[in-house]
């Protein structure tokens, strides 16, 4: 597919979970982690998601590759409707979708070397014969940066930052055309966090890959980031490209998500946003705006509408009253 066409396109996708019901009672309450999310990401693009703990960012991401069922929505990647998928249909699309996990010691088996563990995938999708499959182990750790003689020692005999060059050698086996990065530089320490996100820029532009990329770490995001979507309790609140985004954020979330970033100058003086309070338990349905709790702007309406996500500029989508009204 040539880039910039749209590669994944995702509908009022929702995830919602049952709370504390007793068995084979109906649930009374639902936790919606996932609650009406629409975006679609382009061929070759980057798109960051990004929030809080609890924000929906990363249940997105496991119901794209239906590593997590969605309760509703449609999820359409390269023209085909993943959810109509059967089961088996859905493991032999998963060669096109892979995942780079945050942790990587976890992701890793400690009892498997690391060739077997990037060769498995290969095995699972019946991928070669097994010495085509090992001169493709090799070639793949040599991708990620790593000497291929490395394919037979354990993950425990590696720092943080190789093992996770080699998830993401396992990411790469099956050559897809899409990842999902969820927090793959979180667990880092900062100076092996930038020799990962330029590794992942570099494979993008190797091999025509698209990310979804989900992070907390705003910085993170505006330096890998085509576009950026940022979430708040299950929703969607700003979609826009990085630079705008970044520059003149309209939300009042993303200003406060935004104003964490450290800034290198300290004559810049960047005022600091606060929320005004604490986030609220996911299980709460909050009536109106679902920020208006902690909105240093909130104004009556907020507290009884909830305000839908507008197209403001070319690009550019929020849902906030004051911002549309502006
Ligand atoms: Fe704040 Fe109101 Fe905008 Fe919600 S709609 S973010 S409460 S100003």
């Amino acid at each position: 597919m040539p880039d910039g066409q749209e590669l994944l396109q995702v509908f009022d996708l929702e995830k919602h979970y049952p709370l504390g019901s007793a068995l084979f009672a109906r649930p009374k309450h639902w936790v919606r982690a996932v609650d009406g999310v629409s975006f679609s990401i382009r061929s070759g693009e980057t798109l960051g998601l990004v929030g809080e703990s609890g924000s929906g960012k990363t249940t997105t991401g496991r119901c794209i590759l239906r590593l997590t069922e969605p309760t509703s929505g449609r999820i359409v990647f390269d023209g085909v409707d993943l959810l109509a998928l059967r089961p088996r249909e859905m493991r032999a699309m998963r060669r096109h979708l892979q995942v780079i996990f945050q942790d990587p010691y976890a992701s890793l088996d400690p009892r498997m070397t690391i060739g077997a563990s990037v060769e498995e995938p290969l095995i699972i999708h019946r991928v070669g014969s097994r010495p085509e499959r090992k001169v493709k182990v090799r070639a793949l750790l040599e991708d990620v940066g790593l000497d291929p003689g490395f394919a037979s020692r354990y993950p425990h005999e590696f720092s943080g930052g190789q093992r996770q060059r080699v998830g993401i050698a396992r990411a790469l086996a099956l050559q897809p055309k899409f990842i999902v990065a969820d927090e793959p530089v979180s667990a880092l320490d900062v100076s092996v966090q930038a020799q990962i996100v330029n590794l992942l820029q570099v494979l993008q532009r190797r091999h025509g890959l698209t990310y979804l990329f989900i992070s907390h770490g705003m910085a993170v995001v505006q330096h890998i980031c085509t576009r950026v979507g940022v979430m708040y309790l299950g929703k969607l609140v700003e979609l826009g490209e990085t630079e705008a985004l970044f520059e003149r954020p309209l939300h009042p979330y993303t200003q406060v998500l935004r104003s964490s970033i450290p800034n290198p100058d300290p004559e810049a003086g960047r005022e600091r946003i606060r929320p005004q309070a604490d986030p609220p338990a996911t299980a709460e349905r909050i009536p109106g705006c679902p920020f208006h709790p902690r909105c240093p702007y909130v104004m009556e309406e907020c507290r009884v509408q909830e305000p839908p996500l507008l197209e403001i500029r070319p690009g550019h989508k929020v849902a906030c009253f004051l911002a549309t009204s502006a």
